[in-house]
């Protein structure tokens, strides 16, 4: 039992009651009705003895045996074909006998004058003794009354009844089986969809066909919302997996470099070892902070937090840094000090950085980048220009996506994983900004990125 399937079991219980409620009604059934037969056939019986007294009684004082057993086919008339009468004197001999259908028992004192159901000579009957006193006689009755054909026909009906019960437990078994299936089909949805999602790991879409308002349903869409909440969430550390690993790369890129700096000249230039411990003590503490940022939009807890982030700082910061890293690679600023945006400062390096990473990454000349900022009536909007290898018009929407890469080979030979700009999209929605792109192939691109502007300073 333990083993056994719902379905096995439902189909199991439900035919077996059934199948008893069947046959319940089946035992009443049949006891009702032979009671009532044998009431009937007791009637009958009762009835014809009643007549043959009547008929003697009715012959007037002087009748004698002799003048009855002259006239028995009036008698034979009265009797039925599966009745016998006889006419025994007051010591039990018989003296008349009409009819030959029903077996007599032994006569005894002691023969019972209510009816008595017997098996004589392999006949079942229903006998019964009277007193009889007619004329000059004086003596007993007695009729025995055949149940043959009663029996035979109880015996039809209870075999009639016993195949109607196996008929009727095969349906109940089909009907139970059929009744399981429908009602554990949405069961087994919910048992299919949650191996696929253990298989998949949660990624695929939950999907039903179940449509029903009942309590199923209701389960089957509480299962799908649960299972929408887990695999965003999964989702999301994917996510933040994906964009720490991305977004350390520089910041450790710059230590490596400020560590072999000091393997080669470092060592014996003191200068060398104070302004590299320096860099590398600062890009650690920048991994730090950004560890801290990333875990923040990770959570999307920020959002209460207010920053007021100096745009001209953040962008000296960094021409700075790729002066170092990027000797090559020139970036002009045109940026009011009084500007500043609500994001935190680090946010704004990691635009700043994916921007400017991919505007060298993504160049055949020696990049030139400017970066202006503007503004308008809500934000603050930063336009930084390179003269890359463009992009075509209809990647535009596309290079925000995750993972979405123009030409993969030169996208995996320069380092790039497609996440750099989708990291910038994330960030720059998460502070209530937008970015656009405009570009020419082989001339150049242009990033602007919206952010609403700090009015506390
Ligand atoms: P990755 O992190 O790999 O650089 P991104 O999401 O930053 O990926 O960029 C997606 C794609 O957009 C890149 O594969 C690249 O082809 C294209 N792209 C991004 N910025 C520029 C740019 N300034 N000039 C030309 N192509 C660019």
């Amino acid at each position: 039992m333990k083993n056994w399937t719902l379905q096995k079991k439902w189909t199991y219980s439900s035919a077996i009651s059934i199948f008893l409620s069947f046959l319940t009604m089946c035992v009443i059934l049949y006891f009702s009705l032979f009671n009532w037969m044998l009431i009937s056939e007791k009637k009958i019986a009762q009835n014809t003895l009643n007549e043959v007294v009547q008929f003697l009684q009715s012959k007037g004082p002087f009748i004698t045996i002799q003048d009855i057993s002259r006239n028995r086919t009036l008698l034979n008339q009265i009797v039925n074909q599966k009745q016998s009468i006889r006419l025994l004197n007051k010591d039990g001999i018989e003296l008349l006998r009409i009819n030959d259908a029903s077996n007599f028992p032994e006569y005894s004192k002691e023969s019972s004058t209510e009816f008595q159901r017997d098996v004589i000579n392999n006949q079942l009957v229903y006998h019964k003794v009277e007193e009889l006193n007619f004329g000059t006689f004086s003596g007993f009755v007695e009729i025995s009354h055949s149940l043959e054909s009663f029996s035979e026909l109880m015996n039809y009906i209870l075999i009639a009844m016993l195949i109607f019960a196996v008929i009727s437990l095969l349906i109940s078994a089909l009907i139970g089986y059929s009744l399981s299936s429908i009602l554990l089909k949405p069961i087994k949805e919910l048992r299919g969809e949650m191996q696929r999602a253990k298989q998949h790991k949660f990624s695929e879409k939950v999907n039903f066909h179940y449509s029903s308002n009942d309590e199923l349903g209701e389960l089957l869409i509480i299962y799908k919302e649960l299972m929408n909440e887990v695999s965003k969430t999964i989702k999301r550390q994917d996510e933040f997996i994906y964009n720490v690993s991305h977004e350390l790369r520089t910041p450790i890129q710059v230590v490596e470099g400020h560590l072999s700096l000091l393997n080669r000249w470092g060592k014996d230039d003191r200068h060398v070892l104070d302004e590299s411990l320096k860099i590398s003590l600062e890009e650690i503490q920048k991994m730090k902070r950004l560890m801290e940022e990333m875990l923040k939009l990770a959570r999307r807890e920020h959002a209460e937090e207010t920053f007021q982030t100096s745009i001209l700082e953040v962008a000296l910061f960094l021409q700075k840094e790729y002066k170092l890293i990027h000797p090559k690679v020139a970036i002009s600023m045109e940026i009011n000090p009084d500007y500043f945006v609500t994001i935190q400062p680090t946010a704004l390096q990691q635009i700043f950085r994916n921007l400017i990473d991919n505007s060298i990454k993504y160049n055949e000349n020696d990049p030139i980048i400017t970066i202006t900022v503007t503004r308008n009536d809500k934000n603050m909007i930063i336009t930084l220009v390179d003269n890359g290898i463009g992009i075509s018009g209809h990647q535009f929407t596309q290079i925000f996506e995750r993972f979405y890469t123009v030409d993969e080979a030169r996208t995996k030979s320069k380092g790039g994983s497609g996440l750099g700009l989708s990291i910038v999209n994330m960030l720059v929605k998460e502070y209530k900004g937008n970015i656009d792109v405009e570009s020419e192939l082989g001339k150049g691109t242009t990033f602007r990125v919206y952010l609403p502007y700090s009015t506390g300073k």
